[in-house]
């Protein structure tokens, strides 16, 4: 990955960035997905020192992120975190899911490691928005799961697909991955991206009686390997 200069970051036109631009260094990209990297910046956290990077791509409006730990090398089995946008479990505190404390278990085990990626997917609600998330809570208030409350929106149960998020790791020089999740979708919808993924390791969290319909519908509905053991999460 080339670090955009100062006078390119400030030069930038982001309608055209979006467009597939063939830069030279665009070797590689997928051909149905071009992202490019907009900036990479020194990014100092309460998990450790990082470097972020802004991506820009070709697929959907969005400004997905990558928070970067250590040297790339070459590529081979890096520790990383797909992490779809949830603000109100992120960084609200919310109990009804377990995004916030996924997110920060990642940071840490990847500050731990000294090397890995967290991928920030903005991808609120499993793809459908926040307000279509918040609407689809109220549903689950009135007794619906997460699965049938999208259905009842008009949604899919999942709305996600991999594809830039993938595309940003083979930007950043990634070939293969451990990839930190208990979704088995993920990993299959990585695989088809293009990107090889080493292992799957477990990300389970302790819940608590606030989430575990939740995480129930999880497994039973979604597929999801999860032990669903008892435990109190701080
Ligand atoms: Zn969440």
């Amino acid at each position: 990955m080339r670090a955009p200069s100062i006078e390119e970051i400030i030069a930038q036109d982001r309608a055209a960035l979006r467009a597939c631009p063939d830069f030279p260094d665009c070797k590689g990209c997928l051909e149905e997905v071009c992202v490019t990297v907009a900036s990479v910046a020194d990014f100092p956290s309460e998990y450790g020192r990082f470097r972020i990077v802004a991506f820009l791509n070709n697929k959907d409006d969005k400004d997905h992120i990558a928070i970067v730990k250590g040297d790339i090398g070459d590529g081979e089995g890096l520790l990383v975190r797909v992490h779809s946008a949830c603000l109100t479990g992120d960084a609200l505190g919310s109990l009804r899911c377990d995004c916030g404390p996924q997110l920060r278990h990642a940071l840490a085990r990847i500050e731990a490691e000294g090397r890995g990626v967290v991928i920030y997917h903005q991808e609120e609600g499993r793809g459908i928005g926040l307000a279509n998330k918040l609407r689809a809570y109220a549903l689950q208030d009135r007794g619906y799961d997460t699965y049938d409350a999208n259905i009842a929106l008009g949604f899919k149960a999942d709305e996600r697909d991999y594809l830039v998020p993938a595309a940003m790791l083979m930007k950043l020089g990634v070939k293969s991955v451990r990839l930190m999740t208990n979704n088995p979708e993920k990993v299959q919808a990585m695989e088809k991206a293009g990107l090889r993924v080493s292992e799957r390791l477990q990300h389970e969290l302790p819940g608590h009686d606030h989430d575990r319909g939740y995480l129930e519908t999880k497994r039973e509905r979604f597929g999801h390997y999860l032990e669903l053991v008892g435990g109190e999460r701080g």
